[in-house]
């Protein structure tokens, strides 16, 4: 049987065993994956016991995303941009680390919404780990960024992930003013701060006055399936697409690191949906 897993702290909340397990079962693959609670201490001891109990690969997920860096023997490109790991192949004696976050959070928009970013005017709300993954992803795909957030200095860090050849982000202060003097241009808002989730549901990151028709509002909150920000989006005509997506297609992209194809999709959505309330 082979061996996978998901290492974090806290991690019994995690739905990768759920989704992982559902797309083996489907597919009558003879694989486990499992969630592993890891103390920071031990974080180098489990990442080496993993490679030793012959385990293909693990995830990785909060607080250990940029902590595995140092235990890795070789990092995919677009792990090394971000700096930040949450899949990792045990291969001979190699241990790599790659960041599907991104990768995830645009075959989800492209899947779901059709949506290619080309060109596109994007405001991101947010400039923490997940805001990192999808800007590097938004650039790559030749998009306008915009990043706003609560403490600027941390949207202007995201500056340096624009390379000479991309179009480079502009940040502007978390202020209703500011924001309303750029929102008509803007194509496509996204929500990457944890404003919205679980007890929080009656808040939203940036004031709901700014939606227009024509913005695509994308949060990548999936807990609860639609936050207060994608109702009020909806209720003033935009189309919009929960972190469900995204979620899905980090696994699924993880999947192709692992063994060079993607799992059944729609599994994956049916294990999650079905396990988290509306
Ligand atoms: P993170 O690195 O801790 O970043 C949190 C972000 O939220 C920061 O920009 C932070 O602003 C902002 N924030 C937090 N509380 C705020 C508040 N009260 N008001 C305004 N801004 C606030 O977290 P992360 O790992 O990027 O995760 C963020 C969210 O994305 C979480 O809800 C997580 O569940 C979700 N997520 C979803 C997926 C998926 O697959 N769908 C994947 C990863 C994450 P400051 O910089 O000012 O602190």
């Amino acid at each position: 049987m082979e061996l996978l897993g998901v290492i974090g702290n806290p991690i019994a909340h995690s739905l990768s065993p759920l989704m992982h397990n559902a797309a083996f079962k489907a597919l009558k693959r003879d694989c486990n994956y499992q969630s592993i609670l890891v103390e920071e201490a031990k974080l180098k001891d489990v990442i080496y016991q993993a490679q030793a109990r012959g385990f293909t690969g693990l995830n990785v997920t909060i607080p250990f995303k940029e902590k595995v860096l140092p235990y890795l023997t070789d990092l995919t490109p677009v792990a090394k941009q971000v700096e930040s790991v949450n899949t990792i192949l045990f291969h001979d004696q190699e241990i790599i680390g790659h960041s599907t976050d991104g990768l995830g959070f645009i075959a989800a928009a492209e899947s779901e919404l059709a949506l290619d970013f080309n060109q596109k005017q994007v405001l991101v709300v947010g400039a923490g780990g997940s805001a990192r993954s999808i800007v590097a992803q938004l650039l790559e795909n030749q998009a306008q960024v915009y990043i706003t957030n609560r403490t600027l200095k941390r949207a202007e860090n995201l500056l340096s992930l624009a390379t000479k050849q991309q179009l480079k982000p502009i940040v502007i202060p978390l202020d209703y003013r500011e924001l309303a003097q750029q929102i008509d241009k803007i194509d496509v808002i996204i929500n990457t701060t944890s404003v919205g989730m679980d007890c929080s549901g009656n808040a939203t990151p940036v004031s709901p006055a700014l939606f227009r028709p024509h913005h695509i509002v994308i949060d990548i909150i999936y807990n609860p399936q639609e936050t207060l920000f994608l109702k009020e989006a909806k209720s003033r005509g935009c189309k919009t697409q929960n972190g469900i997506g995204m979620l899905v297609w980090q696994a699924a992209k993880a999947w192709e690191f692992w063994w060079g194809y993607l799992p059944p999709i729609d599994i994956m959505y049916q294990a999650v949906t079905a396990s988290l309330k509306t």
